[in-house]
C-alpha cells in the first residue's frame, strides 16, 4: 500500500484506511457483497456527512460574508427524493427545470415560495403549474415573457419573476457546459433585453423580484463570476432607473467546479466563490441568490462497480465493469474526468504493477467508457472498482439503454447504511409499454 494511495481520497467521507476503501465508517467492500446480494450491482453510494459538510460550507461563508442571501439548490444535479429531504431540511431553496421537478420539490418539502421554476423552453402546462403554486418564475426570452404574462393575465393572478440575461461571458468551460454566452440558447441577450423590459413593465400580471445569470457549470475561474457580478449590478441600475423598484435580488446561478481529479492544487470552494460575490455586490441592499448543484452534491457518491473481465489487445488494456454510461454519462458526454479507483489494495489486485488501462462498460457504444489512459493496479476479476465524485449528473441523468434498470442508491450514516432508491425491474421498464 503506497503513502500517495492513503492521501488520494483525504479530506472527504470516502477515504482509505490501510488500503480499504470506506465512506463514514462504512467498508466499501464489505457493503458491496451485502448490497449485491439484495440489490445486484453496481449501485450508487452517498454519503450523508458529505452532503450535510457541502450545504454547512456554503452557509458559513454566506453568513460570515455580511450578503443577504438565500441557498438555492439546484435540482437537476441530483433529484433523490430522501437527498432532496436533507437539503430541503436545512433550509434551502430550489431552482427547477420542469413541471415535475417543481413537484418532487414540493414533495421533499421545499416550500414553492421558494422555488424557481428556470428554463428556455416552458410549456402552458408548466407555466400555469409554477403560477398556480406560487413559484417564481425565470424569464428567459421574449416568447417566455410573452407566454408567462398570457398565462398570469388568464389565471388572474400576479407571477414573481427574474429576468435571466445573457450576459455573454465565456465561462472557459466545455461548449456543453457553457449557458452564458450569445451562442447558447439560454437567457435574454443585450439586444432583446429592453423590448422584454416593455413587455413586463406594462403588466399588472408580473412582478420582476430579480436580475438571473447563469454562465454555465464546471467554473474554475472565479474571474468571469466576478465579471457577472459587474454586469448585473450595472443591469440593476439601468432597470431601477426605468423605475423597477421591485427589483430586490440578485440571483448568480450556480456553476463552481468540483476537484475531479483529486488531487491538491487550486480548487474552487464556496468560500472563495462568495468572497468574490462579496467583493462585489457587498452593500448593495440586495438579496444575493446562490443556486449550486454540482458543487453540493457531487462530491457525496461514487458508483460502485464490479469487474467482469479483463481484456487486451497490442494497443490497450480494458477493465470491463458492470457500470456503464448509462449510470455515469459525463465521459460520453463531456469527455469529463472521473477519478476511478479500486476498493481494496489488500486483497483485489491482479499483481502490483500499474498498468495503462480503459475503464469501460457493457454497452454497446464505443462511447461507453468510465474512464481512459488510467496506470491503475490492475484489478481482479470480480473484484471491485468504484468511479468517484457521481453525486452530479449522474443518477439524474441516467437511461434505461439497452434496456439497463437504473441501479440501487444507498445512503451512508455513519456506520449505518439504507435504501434510499431501490433498482429497477424488468417489470418497471415493461410498465409504460402499450399491449402487454
Ligand atoms: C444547472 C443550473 C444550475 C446549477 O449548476 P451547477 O453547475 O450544478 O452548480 C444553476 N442554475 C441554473 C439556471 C442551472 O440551469
Amino acid at each position: 500500500m503506497e503513502a500517495a494511495k492513503e492521501k488520494l481520497l483525504q479530506g472527504s467521507e470516502f477515504c482509505f484506511r490501510s488500503g480499504r476503501l470506506y465512506c463514514e465508517s462504512v467498508n466499501i467492500k464489505d457493503l458491496q457483497a451485502t448490497v449485491e446480494r439484495l440489490y445486484k450491482s453496481p449501485f450508487y453510494v452517498y454519503s450523508k456527512a458529505q452532503l450535510q459538510k457541502n450545504i454547512s460550507d456554503y452557509c458559513t461563508a454566506l453568513n460570515q460574508s455580511g450578503l443577504e442571501h438565500k441557498l438555492y439548490y439546484s435540482v437537476k444535479a441530483n433529484r433523490n427524493l430522501e437527498l432532496l429531504r436533507i437539503i430541503s431540511s436545512s433550509g434551502c431553496g430550489a431552482t427547477t427545470v420542469s413541471g415535475f421537478e417543481m413537484q418532487i420539490a414540493m414533495q421533499a418539502g421545499f416550500p414553492p415560495s421558494n422555488i424557481l421554476y428556470n428554463g428556455n423552453g416552458k410549456t402552458m402546462e408548466e407555466i400555469e403549474y409554477a403560477i398556480r403554486q406560487g413559484c417564481m418564475l425565470n424569464i428567459d426570452s421574449q416568447f417566455d415573457a410573452a407566454h408567462i404574462l398570457e398565462v398570469a393575465k388568464k389565471l388572474h393572478k400576479t407571477a414573481r419573476v427574474l429576468l435571466r440575461l445573457n450576459p455573454d461571458i465565456d465561462p472557459n468551460v466545455h461548449p456543453y457546459n457553457t449557458t452564458g454566452l450569445q451562442l447558447s440558447k439560454f437567457g435574454i441577450i443585450d439586444q432583446h433585453l429592453s423590448t422584454v423590459v416593455e413587455m413586463v413593465q406594462s403588466s399588472p400580471c408580473v412582478e420582476v423580484i430579480g436580475l438571473h445569470c447563469h454562465l454555465g457549470s464546471t467554473i474554475d475561474d472565479l474571474g468571469v463570476i466576478a465579471s457577472m457580478c459587474t454586469y448585473l449590478l450595472q443591469k440593476t441600475r439601468e432597470l431601477r432607473g426605468k423605475g423597477f423598484d421591485s427589483i430586490r435580488c440578485i440571483n448568480v446561478g450556480g456553476g463552481l467546479s468540483i476537484n475531479y481529479k483529486r488531487e491538491g492544487g487550486a480548487v474552487p470552494t464556496p468560500a472563495k466563490l462568495i468572497a468574490e460575490i462579496q467583493k462585489k455586490l457587498k452593500g448593495e441592499k440586495m438579496q444575493i441568490i446562490l443556486e449550486p448543484g454540482r458543487s453540493v452534491i457531487g462530491n457525496t457518491a461514487i458508483l460502485v462497480t464490479k469487474v467482469l473481465g479483463v481484456k487486451s489487445s497490442p494497443s490497450k488494456t480494458f477493465v470491463v465493469t458492470d457500470g456503464s454510461m448509462t449510470e455515469v454519462i459525463r465521459p460520453s458526454l463531456y469527455s469529463a474526468y472521473h477519478h476511478a479507483d479500486l476498493l481494496d489494495y489488500t486483497a483485489d489486485t491482479g499483481h502490483g504493477d500499474k498498468t495503462l488501462l480503459d475503464i469501460v462498460g457493457p454497452v454497446c457504444e464505443s462511447a461507453d467508457f468510465l474512464a481512459k489512459d488510467r496506470l491503475l493496479t490492475l484489478p481482479l476479476e470480480g473484484s471491485g472498482l468504484v468511479i468517484c465524485d457521481v453525486g452530479a449528473y449522474c443518477a439524474s441523468a441516467a437511461s434505461n439503454y439497452n434496456m439497463r434498470p437504473r441501479p440501487a442508491e444507498i445512503l451512508i450514516d455513519q456506520d449505518q447504511w439504507r435504501l434510499i432508491r431501490r433498482p429497477e425491474t424488468f417489470e418497471d421498464l415493461l410498465r409504460t409499454c402499450v399491449g402487454i
